[in-house]
């Protein structure tokens, strides 16, 4: 089977979809790897590395996908991408399809197989291609070095002849994946830590880190079959704010990872808690890109809102884009040989799958997710 794979074109991002080593697993299956002069250059792959792996070359961006049996990407395609696919090819990126109706439509009527990489449930047996995961990992790491690059002074207790100096104090809003390695990272790095969450399973991960959960009593809260956090109602929501208000005024760094799947995220810092923070201190909302967790923050900007730094930066994964791309190529290749067919060497589309038909959102011209067709209706 032919596998195209095309450069990233979004702005900015460094990170690429396959790695030459995973060029070379994809060829021992039995494919045929072509990609775009070029591929990986953002995260310091040549094209050498690559065709030394087995990939061929080509130069021309409207034929590789016209060509293409499978096209592996990272980002979601444009319409005029979906225009150039043939019917019936296999389409494997993140798609963001609960908020892209015109862009799962236009994959429906091109006859295409679009599987999305946010869609892979979250179960011990598919976390080795769960990118959501591996690249919220990276992200949680990174909010605590952009923290510390901001702040006026050091994160761990320092005694020295000139004097004593604190463990910065930093609190953890969500710990979910990126948060709970946010709090590694802090930890690691001397500062002590607090986190919240509305799952309460979460506590016992958070106390093994070595952080202190900040117990609020919400009611009912819990998590969904699929292990993601349930909404909050407002009332709730106003509670946790009024419970955090003070460890919040007391902290050095506020860091918030707080999601929920399929929703926009929490408003859970407002500007009066902000307000309440030290001048010098710190806050990273890695939510700010799909509406933010914090009042004030903006989406890939540093804001500055009484002297309190708020950092709305998007793409954190993209600040070690090396190593995102290796997580997510990885992620890529083990869902790929999870269904490689291995004696017709091809990508078998079975409906009868554990894992595939939750996260194929389009087939055969029709859409074949329940969830995303519920909300095209
Ligand atoms: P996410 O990005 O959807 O959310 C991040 C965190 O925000 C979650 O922990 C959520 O509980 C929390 N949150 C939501 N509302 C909040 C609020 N008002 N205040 C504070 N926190 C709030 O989640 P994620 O990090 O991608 O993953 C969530 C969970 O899914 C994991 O922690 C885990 O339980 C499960 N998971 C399981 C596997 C597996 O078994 N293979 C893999 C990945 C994730």
């Amino acid at each position: 089977m032919r596998i195209a794979i095309p450069r990233e074109t979004h702005p900015g991002e460094n990170r690429v979809p396959i790695i030459p080593e995973t060029v070379k697993k994809l060829c021992l299956l039995g494919a045929e790897i072509v990609i775009e002069p070029g591929l990986g250059l953002g995260s310091g792959f040549a094209d050498e590395q690559y065709t030394e792996a087995g990939a061929g070359l080509e130069p021309d961006r409207n034929k590789l996908f016209a060509e293409a049996q499978i096209l592996l990407r990272l980002r979601k395609p444009t319409l005029e991408e979906v225009a150039l696919m043939p019917s019936g090819c296999i389409h494997i990126s993140y798609l963001d399809p609960f908020n892209e109706r015109e862009l799962v439509r236009a994959l429906q009527k091109q006859g295409v197989t679009a599987i999305s990489m946010e869609m892979i449930p979250r179960t011990t047996r598919s976390q080795k291609m769960d990118a959501l995961s591996s690249q919220a990992n990276l992200a949680g790491y990174v909010t605590v070095l952009l923290a510390a690059n901001h702040l006026p002074s050091i994160l761990p207790m320092m005694m020295t002849p000139a004097g004593t100096l604190k463990p910065a104090k930093v609190f953890v809003l969500g710990a979910g994946v990126a948060g709970l390695q946010a709090i590694a990272t802090a930890k690691r790095l001397g500062a002590k830590v607090t986190a919240f969450d509305t799952r309460p399973v979460v506590a016992e991960q958070v106390q093994s880190l070595g952080g202190t959960f900040l117990e609020i009593d919400l009611g009912e809260t819990g998590e969904t079959a699929g292990g993601y956090a349930r909404e909050l109602t407002p009332e709730q929501i106003e509670k946790q704010r009024q419970a955090q208000k003070e460890v919040i005024a007391q902290s050095d760094v506020v860091i918030t990872t707080a999601q929920v799947f399929g929703r926009k995220p929490p408003v859970l810092v407002t500007r009066d808690m902000v307000e309440a923070m030290q001048p010098g201190s710190v806050i990273v909302d890695m939510a700010a890109e799909t509406g933010g967790n914090v009042e004030g923050s903006e989406p890939d900007k540093t804001v500055e809102v009484n002297g309190v730094t708020i950092i709305g930066q998007a793409n954190l994964p993209n600040r070690v884009s090396r190593d995102a791309s290796k997580m997510y190529s990885s992620n890529l290749f083990n869902l790929v040989e999870d269904v490689w067919d291995k004696d017709s060497k091809q990508l078998a589309i079975d409906f009868e799958h554990d894992i595939l038909p939750g996260c194929i959102i389009t087939h055969g011209g029709e859409v074949t997710n329940e969830t995303i067709k519920n909300i095209l209706e």
